[in-house]
């Protein structure tokens, strides 16, 4: 015998059910015995619900809604019904059904009350009418089905809403009822009986239990839940989407995972199933065929340490303290003996090992009287002022994760709080169970969700790790940084196990988000179309409000008002990669900042861009510090558009036709006196003092200019370039000089110790930055460990091409130490 449950979704279109009956018929024509129980059409008991409630209000709107209830019926005999006699049958008893429901309504509406037990009666109308339904369709087609209404086999006590199981009785009775009903029974889930025939309930998800109570009596071989998913999986697929599906886990770890929110089992199911060695089947009504999961006692040592995490979205957490708990006993068996005696149920406890606090979870709903209860329970005590008045904390949530292996396992609670902290997630409070199945965290609800996907890519490795990308500035930089993801997105995801979403993009004049991943093969069309004004601080908040686990912001601009926000961004931890040279050249107080908040939120701040483009400097540099070099000397031409100017001098062409060329090419900036007075060269050596660990401000740097005085103070880029070409024998005469020793002209910047220095320099061949061509950087890292021969890094140090592919490594790095 096995016992078959199909879920309120599974029933919720009639061309559901007909799917349904075919998995059925195929059962019954392998000569299977089997059972089947049906929960309500998919809302039903929700709409009946909300019935009750508006005619206990006085509100006459309950009758629209019954209308539609009795409707929806209707409609479903009409069609999947297509023997006439029993469509006929059918809707006449439905009708004759309704109408005792409807009479029940206007009883409720009169005296406006809907107490419990009415409720109780009230809600059995749903798997009442469903199964019914469904037991003729199944008789249609051929299968011997016989509806039978659970309040005659299962017994409860007469807690209405929530009844407990008089479990010998129901037994007895399903025993008894099966003997004498050789037919497929047809059940209703939910819904049983109290002394005296009073109807009551199982508790909201409660089919699943009847499907257990009926297999506990029936000595079945196996229980199928069949759903609307593909079994348990590893987390909520309506919360993590790369949840999948569980093939095994035993009744504990069932067990844990349904108790911590994992709606797909309803908890007490698993009781009378482990207690009978039932193995429990959860399939897909949709993919009949899919092996679902199996949950029983075989467990595997083998198997991962984590099994699946789960989530309550909303509970309360009270907190006992006061110096009167110190070292006496019998504290923690008052507190929860009052709470037992209040019927509250506790859903995790932590103490801390001083002693001095004792916390528990409750339902929202019950933590007032929580409060109460054990409050009354210390009166005296907190009179004295030994114990606080009991604290309570709403709007949190608990997520655990679950698996009967983790006991072998040590470090899974340091990964689990490493992935919350690197994602701004603070931790409440801690609990682990004793028996080492689950480990739950009390964390804010608005994290849920996203401490929900940080612990699965954490735990489930098989799994991609998803970045969550925040992009500002689309120009050369970012647009190529978009064709570059794009177009790298399916090795990264195969061959590194991560995916790129960019879910936030703006320019200088709109924005758009999109949390799922913005189409980056049109995300200009995207932007265009959008009606969002770009407002950065908005931009910023919404990065906030959406709380995506793993989220980079990109800066891609040069714009100091996009910097001064980096504060709050990795206050948010939220990680930057940016080659905005803004923030990290601007006061060594501010930079010196940002890495501390940083440091502190466990995000990256990255900038590998600001110096040589895609050349590992910073990087480098890093690297030997880390590893215990120490820098004596660096020595750099760090401006690709100089590089590319006194490339192309060559005593013929006058210099301001070179400087101009250079600007139309985009080797400058707009205004060609910033790379030619040495400022950028200026920014770039001061940034990689710092990273040195020298604190120089930017005055600190002594610049040697080389531009004239007259043309520095040119009004305008136009009046700039007159007067270079006025003075074109002065620059002449530096390359001439230059060249008459077999020199050249090279932009050379200098940390010596704690000196940095800029200026144009002519080198002989025997310098390293003499052979440099086109557009090069170099950079001389003079060490202890490479002092004869320096360590170099020579590269091309300009270009969007290079520069984007630099940012795009700096996020797959910033993505690999996320979690
Ligand atoms: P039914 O109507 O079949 O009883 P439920 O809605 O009660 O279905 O339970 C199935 C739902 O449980 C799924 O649609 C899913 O959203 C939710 N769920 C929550 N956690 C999990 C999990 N770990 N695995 C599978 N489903 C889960
Ligand atoms: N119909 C009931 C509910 O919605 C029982 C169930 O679906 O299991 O809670
Ligand atoms: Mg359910």
């Amino acid at each position: 015998m096995k016992v078959l449950k199909f879920g309120g979704s599974s029933v919720a279109q009639p061309d559901r059910i007909r799917g349904i009956v075919e998995i059925l018929k195929d059962y019954y024509a392998a000569g299977d015995h089997f059972t089947v129980v049906f929960s309500a059409f998919g809302g039903v008991t929700d709409n009946l619900i909300e019935m009750s409630e508006l005619a206990a209000r006085g509100d006459d709107r309950y009758g629209q809604l019954f209308q539609e209830f009795a409707d929806r019926h209707q409609l479903a005999i009409g069609e999947l019904l297509t023997n006439e006699k029993l469509q006929q049958e059918t809707a006449h008893q439905m009708r004759r059904s309704h109408e005792v429901l409807k009479n029940l309504l206007y009883g409720i509406f009169l005296v406006r009350e809907a107490s419990p037990r009415t409720m109780d009666y009230v809600l059995s109308f749903g798997e009442r009418s469903s199964s019914y339904i469904i037991s003729q369709v199944l008789q249609q087609a051929g299968v011997p089905a016989e509806f039978l209404d659970a309040r005659r086999i299962i017994k409860t006590d007469k807690t209405f809403g929530n009844a407990k199981v008089a479990f010998e009785k129901t037994y007895a009775k399903i025993k008894e009822h099966y003997r004498e009903h050789p037919k497929v029974q047809v059940v209703t889930g939910f819904i049983a009986s109290a002394k005296g025939g009073l109807t009551t309930t199982l508790g909201r998800g409660g089919s699943d239990y009847t499907a257990s109570l009926l297999a506990a009596g029936l000595k079945a071989q196996a229980i199928e839940i069949w759903t609307d998913v593909s079994g348990v999986l590893t987390a909520d697929p309506r919360r993590v989407e790369k949840a999948f599906t569980i093939p095994k886990m035993t009744y504990a770890e069932a067990m844990e995972m349904s108790h911590f929110g994992a709606k797909v089992i309803y908890p007490p199911t698993l009781m009378p199933a482990l207690q009978n060695r039932i193995p429990l089947y959860i399939k897909n009504t949709f993919q009949p065929d899919f092996p679902g999961t199996k949950v029983s006692e075989e467990s595997d040592p083998d198997g991962e340490a984590v099994r699946g995490i789960s989530s309550i979205n909303n509970v309360a957490l009270c907190t006992v303290s006061g110096t009167g708990m110190f070292g006496v006993p019998g504290i923690a068996g008052r507190i929860f003996g009052s709470l037992a005696a209040a019927n509250i149920n506790v859903i995790l406890i932590t103490q801390g090992s001083s002693e001095h606090a004792i916390s528990f979870a409750v339902q929202p709903s019950d933590a007032e009287r929580a409060r109460e209860a054990v409050e009354a329970a210390f009166a005296f005590e907190i009179a004295r002022g030994v114990v606080n008045a009991v604290k309570v904390e709403r709007d949190l949530s608990v997520v655990a994760i679950i698996g009967e292996n983790m006991r072998y396992q040590p470090g899974i609670a340091g990964r689990l709080f490493r992935a919350l902290g690197k994602n701004g997630i603070n931790a409440v409070a801690i609990a682990q169970g004793s028996s080492e199945l689950n480990v739950s965290v009390v964390i804010s609800r608005e994290d849920e969700t996203k401490a929900l996907n940080a612990l699965h890519e954490t735990f489930f490795l098989s799994d991609y790790k998803t970045l969550h990308l925040f992009i500002v500035g689309v120009g050369l930089i970012g647009g190529t940084l978009l064709k570059q993801i794009d177009q790298q997105n399916d090795y990264l995801r195969e061959r590194r196990g991560m995916e790129l979403k960019v879910v936030g993009l703006a320019n200088s004049k709109k924005m758009i988000f999109a949390p799922s991943g913005i189409d980056l093969s049109r995300w200009k069309e995207s932007l265009v179309q959008s009606s969002i004004p770009i407002d950065l601080a908005v931009f910023v908040g919404r990065m906030r409000d959406l709380n995506l686990s793993n989220s980079i912001f990109v800066d891609n601009t040069a714009d100091s008002k996009i910097a001064s926000f980096y504060e709050t961004i990795l206050d948010e931890s939220i990680s930057i990669s940016t080659p905005n040279k803004i923030a990290t050249s601007s006061g060594y107080l501010q930079y010196q900042r940002l890495k501390n908040i940083a440091d502190k939120r466990g995000v990256q701040f990255r900038y590998e861009t600001n110096v040589g483009a895609g050349l590992p400097v910073i990087s480098t540099l890093r690297d030997l510090i880390d590893s215990g070099d120490r820098i004596t000397k660096i020595e750099g031409v760090l401006s690709g558009s100089l590089s590319y100017i006194f490339n192309t001098l060559d005593g013929i062409l006058p210099f301001s036709d070179i400087v101009r060329e250079a600007r139309e090419k985009g080797f400058t900036e707009p205004d060609p006196r910033i790379d030619l007075s040495g400022k950028d060269v200026a920014r770039k050596i001061l940034i990689l003092a710092r990273e040195t660990g020298v604190p120089l401000n930017a005055e600190d740097v002594h610049v040697n200019g080389f531009l004239p005085e007259e043309a520095m103070a040119a009004a305008s880029v136009e009046d700039f370039f007159n007067v270079i070409e006025d003075q074109a024998a002065y620059f002449n005469e530096l390359y001439e000089s230059a060249s008459r020793e077999g020199k050249v002209l090279r932009m050379i910047a200098t940390l010596d110790s704690d000196q940095a220095t800029v200026g144009v320099q002519a080198v002989g061949p025997d310098n390293p930055f003499y052979t440099l061509s086109g557009s090069d950087n170099m950079i001389v890292f003079t060490t202890d460990r490479y002092r004869v021969r320096p360590l170099v890094v020579r590269g091309p140090g300009a270009g969007a091409e290079v520069t984007a592919a630099g940012v795009f490594a700096e996020i797959i790095q910033i993505g690999s130490s996320l979690s």
